[in-house]
């Protein structure tokens, strides 16, 4: 199967750190052109900057992909630069933790603008481009296993990675005829800066350790007790975005040890 991405021109959302910041290098690493487009500028320059030391080409672009202007201004810049956009990787997300009776309305609408509304805004952009330019591409959103299963003190986190299994099949109907797939990945749970803030939050709040958070909460059901790493995501988002024809589309891929078995 064909893995390089020699030519394309990639966006990774939320690419300044993480699972985001893994995928990019790893695109760019595969001969693509990667915007690394993230809330915090400066974090995102430094990122763009360690993958043109290793010899790739990377932009970075400030963009809080809830903000409409931001977006379509962020998209643009991209298009300016390199003249097209062929894959986008929605990643940019955040957690926030607590029962549903203690929620906060301003939390759970800030989680939902996060991970649904700047979904829908950079893929809208994205595909404009390619529907204008009639040459398709590749959508993948960052779902998570809450696209699958559910989680006590997640519910708008859990309602949110469930919508973009929805999103991605729309994109995926209304795309085909123009060659564009949308498919969705899965992680179980990744040691990045969004889980390693979680686990003393869990700890407080469900009243056990630490320790007990990550073996009996987060690791409990996979088949091995291992976290999913930022290198198995980036390389599913590197199968996904090669992958050529629309068979592969409006589909979710579960990466996660095991966790959730479909
Ligand atoms: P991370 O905190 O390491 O990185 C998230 C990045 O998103 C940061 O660079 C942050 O600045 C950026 N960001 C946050 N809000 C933004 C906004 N409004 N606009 C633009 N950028 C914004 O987190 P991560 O663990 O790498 O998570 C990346 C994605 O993977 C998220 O969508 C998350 O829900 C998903 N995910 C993570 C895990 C996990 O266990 N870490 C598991 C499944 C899914």
């Amino acid at each position: 199967m064909n893995t390089s991405l020699k030519d394309k021109v990639c966006v990774v959302t939320g690419a300044a750190s993480g699972i985001g910041k893994r995928i990019a290098e790893v695109y760019a690493a595969a001969g693509a052109r990667v915007a690394i487009a993230d809330l915090k500028i400066e974090a995102a320059e430094a990122t763009a900057q360690e993958i043109r030391t290793a010899g790739g080409e990377a932009l970075a672009v400030a963009m809080d992909v809830t903000q409409e202007q931001e977006v379509i201004d962020g998209i643009a810049k991209v298009v300016a630069q390199w003249k097209k956009v062929d894959v986008l990787v929605s990643n940019a997300g955040i957690q926030i933790i607590n029962k549903i009776t203690d929620f906060a309305f301003d939390d759970w609408k800030k989680m939902l603008a996060i991970h649904c509304d700047g979904a829908f805004l950079t893929a809208r952009e994205c595909m404009r481009d390619m529907e204008r330019r009639k040459a398709g591409g590749a959508i993948i959103m960052m779902g998570s296993v809450h696209s699958h299963e559910a989680s006590p003190l997640k519910a708008p986190y859990v309602t949110a990675k469930h919508g973009l299994l929805g999103l991605a099949r729309v994109i995926a109907k209304e795309g085909g005829k123009l060659g564009i797939r949308s498919n969705v990945i899965c992680p179980g749970f990744v040691r990045t800066p969004l889980v390693d803030k979680q686990i003393p939050e869990q700890a407080k709040e469900l009243g056990i350790s630490e320790e007990e958070v990550i073996k009996n909460v987060m690791l409990k059901e996979t088949v091995d007790g291992e976290f999913t790493t930022v290198d198995d995501v980036a390389n599913v988002a590197l199968f996904l975005a090669a992958f050529e024809t629309n068979a592969l589309t409006g589909q979710s891929i579960i990466v996660s040890h095991g966790w959730h078995i479909n």
